[in-house]
């Protein structure tokens, strides 16, 4: 079930039909803050007031054109004002596939480091996120090739994935800010562990590696196995709670969101929002079956 959603994630045909449907748009918003910035920027207040930090991510991948990416390019410079004008504790995550990857690794690069200047100049901070392992490794060296002109970015690494340990030595060596997280895409067995409990064995692992490296990380989950064995190997060694972060995303375990910052730790909530919400949305209901009832429970009622 879940490669089949995350299969029909990148079918147009399908997206198109979803897109023009307004009871499938009205229970996207359990996920997504809205279509527009406005609404984001609001779901970020209220995190704000809650005591949250959060990351905004104008959703978009795999552009058809570079006029898309550079239109995108240039709504991030919009987003970092309007962050720094509200005076929100906001930073942004952006895909690079939105910005042109699969026009070329230069074209790619002359897009982002603009967008990463303009964060840096605002004393501001820009995420990529990890995309499908055919993007991997791209990722990782774009990260690297633009932490050399500004320490303004970082990106994010995945557990499913067998080679994370050796990414996270390597960004890590170069003081890189590393969110990790279990890994959203549907991988073959030659590249991510198939089973969930290896994904999760790793997943500990690998937050040990980065906790210990004393650089500021964020530890991106819901799983309450993770969030636990995070938080007592943080007692055990004694590292302080605001030397990294929990994320979650927007619309998911809200109660877990809460509990955290009220026992102390520092929890940053993934606001997406746009009108390119499909694929993000169909990765969502891919993790959980429970959310295809839901889904469902919504369509019929209405
Ligand atoms: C801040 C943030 C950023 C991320 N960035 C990336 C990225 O750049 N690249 C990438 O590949 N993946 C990314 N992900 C997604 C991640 O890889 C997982 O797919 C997702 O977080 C589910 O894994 P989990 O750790 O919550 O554990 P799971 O074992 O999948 O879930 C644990 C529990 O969390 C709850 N839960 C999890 N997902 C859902 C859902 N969709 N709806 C309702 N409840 C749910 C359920 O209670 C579930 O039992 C990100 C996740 C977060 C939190």
């Amino acid at each position: 079930m879940r490669s089949l959603l995350i299969g029909l994630s990148t079918s147009k045909s399908l997206e198109r039909f979803v897109l023009s449907n307004p009871l499938a748009r009205r229970t996207s918003r359990r996920f997504v803050a809205g279509e527009e910035l406005d609404d984001a920027l609001a779901a970020a207040r209220v995190c704000n007031q809650a005591g949250m930090t959060v990351s905004l991510d104008y959703l978009g991948e795999n552009v058809a054109s570079r006029e898309d990416a550079v239109r995108a390019r240039e709504m991030y410079f919009g987003v970092f004002d309007r962050i720094a004008q509200e005076k929100l504790d906001a930073n942004v995550s952006l895909k690079l596939t939105q910005l042109g990857l699969d026009f070329g690794d230069d074209f790619c690069a002359q897009q982002t480091e603009p967008i990463i200047r303009h964060a840096a100049s605002l004393g501001n901070f820009v995420r990529l996120d990890m995309e499908g392992s055919s993007y991997t490794q791209r990722t990782v060296d774009m990260t690297l090739l633009l932490r050399q002109k500004s320490e303004a970015v970082g990106t994010v690494i995945q557990s499913y994935l067998y080679r994370s340990e050796q990414d996270i030595r390597d960004l890590t060596a170069k003081g890189c800010r590393i969110r990790l997280c279990k890994g959203a895409y549907s991988e073959a067995p030659e590249v991510a562990f198939p089973r969930k409990e290896d994904v999760d064995k790793n997943f500990v692992k690998l937050m040990q590696i980065l906790l210990e490296s004393g650089i500021y990380h964020a530890i991106a989950t819901h799983d309450p196995a993770m969030i636990d064995a995070t938080k007592e190997f943080v007692a055990r060694q004694k590292i302080a709670k605001d030397k990294f972060e929990f994320q979650m995303l927007y619309g998911i375990r809200a109660d877990l969101q809460r509990e955290l910052v009220r026992d102390g730790y520092r929890m940053r909530v993934y606001i997406p929002y746009g009108r390119d919400w499909f694929p993000y949305f169909m990765r969502r209901l891919a993790e959980r079956p429970a959310n295809l009832i839901f889904l469902a429970r919504n369509l019929f009622r209405n």
